[in-house]
Parts: C-alpha cells; structure tokens; sequence
C-alpha cells in the first residue's frame, strides 16, 4: 500500500523573516540556548534547514533551566516581576512535573486574536472584549470550591464566566447541571469554551433531560483532544460551529480548525517542525510536532517538543488557507498512546475512533497495563454491559490483535485526574517516542 503524497506547506516572506529573527534571536541572546549555538550551519543556509538542524527543547530542559535562561535580549524579567508586568505561573502538566512559565497576557492575547483568523466564525465575530463562558477544570482555570457554591459574580473576571467550580464532573449533580444551562441563558456569551469531556457531561444531563440550551456564536474546544464520543453529545446540543483550538501554556496557540474541519498551523505566532514516525506507526503522515514561538518578549521557545502527534492533511484544504502546515486531526498526545500485540504505535485517535464506534457509550477510560491486555472501564447510561462488551473486544482486538485480551469494566462516572483532565488512553509500560519515529532502528 503507498502512502498519498506529502502537501509541501507554502511560507511567505514574511513568514521566513519571523522565524529567522525567532531563531537567530534564541541563539544570540537567550543563556539556555548558548549550546545549541554550534548546530547552526549559519545565515547562509535555508531558514527551515538551520531549525532542522537544532535540537529537541523537552519539557525537561525547561525545568533544568531558570525562567529568566529563555528570556532574549538582555530583558530584566526581575523588573518586570516587580512592576507586575509578567507573572510566574506553574503548568500542572497531567504527564509530567510542573514547568515555571513566565505568562505575558499579551502575547498570550496576540497569540489567540492570531488564531480566530483560521476559522470564518471566529473571523467575523469581532472578538475581543466579548462575553466568554468556560467549562474546564477550576483547579487550571477560573475559581474552585469543593465545598460550598460559588455565586455567579464569584465566578466572573473580566469577561469571563467560569461555569463550574467542582473540579471532578462525577459530583455534578442535576441542580448543579441546571444551574450551568441556566447560567449560559443568563450570560449569553459570544463564545463557550470548554474541556470536551467537561462539556460532553453536561451536555449528556442536557439530552437526558431535554433541555433548551443557549447557542454561543461558537464553542471552541481546548485543553484536551476530543473523543469522537464527546463531539457527538456536544453536537447534538450545540448546532453553532464546534471548534478545536490547540496549544499549549508554553506556545501559546499554535493550531485551529477552519470551517472545511482542517487544522491549520498559527503562522502569524510560530513555526512548526514535523517529524514524521517510521511507516509501519503511521508515518510519514502521522509525526511529531516541535514548536518555536516568534513573539514572545519573554520566552525564546525553540523546537519545543509538545508532546503530540498529529496527522497531516493529504490534500488541499477546500477554506482556500494554505500557509504552513495543514492538519487533518491530532492524534493525541504521546503519553496517552498504547501498542498493539505486534508492537505497532496506537495512537489515542485509533484506539478512541474503536472505541466510539460501539455504540451506546458515554465515557470510557482504556488503560494497558502489558502487551497483551486492554482495560476499558465506560459509563453507558443506554445500552446493558452484556450488549456492549462482546461488540467492545472485537472492535479493540480489530485494533490491538485478536490475541489481546480486552477486559471491560462497567462504572457509574469517571473522574478526571488530579481533578484537572480526563486521560483517555495509557500504557502502564514506557513508551519512548524515539523509538518510532521515522529513522529509528
Ligand atoms: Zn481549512
């Protein structure tokens, strides 16, 4: 089988002059890059060859390194510290330890008002100010409380309503579900963004009760990558444009998915390495992606590894966007991927896309604790375990391999981990993206 031809990505000019500057900038002046220096095959070779070259930013390195070893150009983030220009703020990655961000709120605000370009409806909604209602985790956003309520107005910053302040969507109650529906009616935001599966909850008490709920002009989708399970609970209740919008603290927002359903890479805000995995894991369209920023006053971000793998589009996007690279999905992230019995890459999409094509399930949590063995724990609030089980094995050991042994496991609700996000799929066993990626031995 030949894999289809590869979409050579178009870069403008203007585009090469952001990531040469980006680069040279990093190099020159930022202390944590003062190694990397001897990678550089200098100012005469292609700008994309001279990222090529350079090596891989891990989460790791940014924790080997003081916040102020990224700052380029002699900047005095103490200073700035002080004048309350910048913050401190810890990420609380679900896979990882704790990275130290300094966060500019206007390069994050640039960053994102860059990214409503890439689909119509955020384009022409003339965003900004708007009223903005959000659905995630109160533990990485907004105001938690796992005791008593919080009022709405305790809720509210700036344009912002954060509808939930109980981390963990299994104490939801159906007031608790109400009040939220009834909240969105009261503060009718221009834009609900949310966690998939936080929303996929609410939006499943929505069907189960026949509830009207107030269409937002979109729903953007963020914080964690959709399962095809949560896309079809929140579209059965949201008729407005369903958006996935990615990024990360550390890049700001690097990718959005356009009206033709495509992603599309933020070229105004950073550049995007691919490397793609060996061919029997997907490759060469399935890869990992390694991202530098070209605007942030204080964060050289070069070839920092995300953590991910996506899919490029094999074709043209038919919205007409053709600069940088083009998405047809992300795949999930690296640490939420398993293998099959022959010891092929299952990505977190494969194993979701097996997964929802079973039908009648709300919720699931697939772990792998060997080789040889799939644990599904799911919610189904339609269907008995006696129906959905045997179509559950065969449509996983499709994936894994007929001599996997699939166990499944009927709950009442899932909650997410550490009370911030949901984690789909893992593997109980290491799995070293190095040794996949196209090349490896
Ligand atoms: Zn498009």
């Amino acid at each position: 089988m030949s894999s289809p031809p590869l979409l050579a990505p178009t870069y403008t000019a203007e585009y090469r002059t952001a990531a040469k500057t980006a680069l040279e900038t990093a190099l020159s002046s930022a202390p944590a890059y003062s190694t990397w220096r001897h990678h550089d095959p200098g100012a005469s070779a292609d700008i994309f060859e001279r990222y090529r070259a350079m090596p891989v930013l891990a989460k790791a390195n940014l924790r080997e390194h003081q916040p102020a070893d990224f700052v380029p150009e002699g900047r005095d983030l103490a200073a700035a510290l002080a004048r309350d220009e910048v913050e401190l703020v810890q990420t609380s990655g679900s896979t990882s330890d704790a990275v130290t961000n300094v966060w500019c709120q206007e390069w994050w605000d640039a960053s994102e008002a860059s990214s409503w370009k890439l689909h119509a409806a955020t384009a022409s909604a003339r965003l900004g100010d708007h009223r903005e209602a959000i659905l995630s985790s109160p533990r990485c956003v907004g105001f938690a409380s796992d005791v008593g309520a919080l009022n709405m107005e305790q809720r509210t910053l700036w344009h912002y309503l954060f509808l939930t302040e109980k981390a963990d969507p299994a104490e939801w109650s159906e007031p608790f579900c109400d009040r939220m529906i009834e909240e969105l009616g009261r503060f009718e935001p221009a834009v609900l963004e949310a966690n998939p599966s936080y929303l996929s909850v609410l939006c499943r008490h929505a069907i189960k009760h026949d509830r009207q709920v107030y269409q937002p002009a979109v729903v953007t989708l963020t914080y964690e990558n959709p399962s095809l399970i949560h896309l079809r609970h929140i579209r059965s209740i949201f008729h407005c444009p369903v958006i996935s919008s990615y990024g990360a603290t550390e890049s700001g927002y690097v990718f959005m998915q356009c009206e033709a359903g495509r992603l599309h890479q933020n070229v105004e805000q950073c550049h995007v390495d691919f490397q793609p995995l060996a061919p029997r894991h997907g490759g060469p369209m399935i890869g990992r992606i390694l991202v530098s920023t070209f605007a942030n006053p204080w964060r050289a971000l070069v070839r920092f590894d995300m953590g991910d793998l996506v899919r490029l589009a094999a074709a043209p996007c038919p919205c007409g966007r053709h600069e940088g690279l083009t998405l047809d999905a992300i795949e999930g992230r690296v640490a939420n991927a398993t293998l099959s019995r022959a010891g092929r890459l299952v990505t977190q999409s494969e194993a979701d896309s097996a997964i929802a094509r079973v039908d009648g399930l709300a919720a699931y949590e697939l772990v792998q604790p060997g080789p040889a063995t799939v644990s599904v724990r799911y919610v189904s609030d339609r269907r008995e375990p006696a129906a959905i089980e045997p179509e559950l094995r065969l449509s996983l050991q499709g994936c894994y391999g007929a001599s996997v042994t699939i166990i499944p496991e009927h709950v009442q609700a899932l909650s997410p981990v550490l009370g911030v996000k949901y984690r789909l799929a893992r593997a109980e066993f290491k799995i070293d993206i190095h040794d996949f990626l196209a090349g490896s031995p």
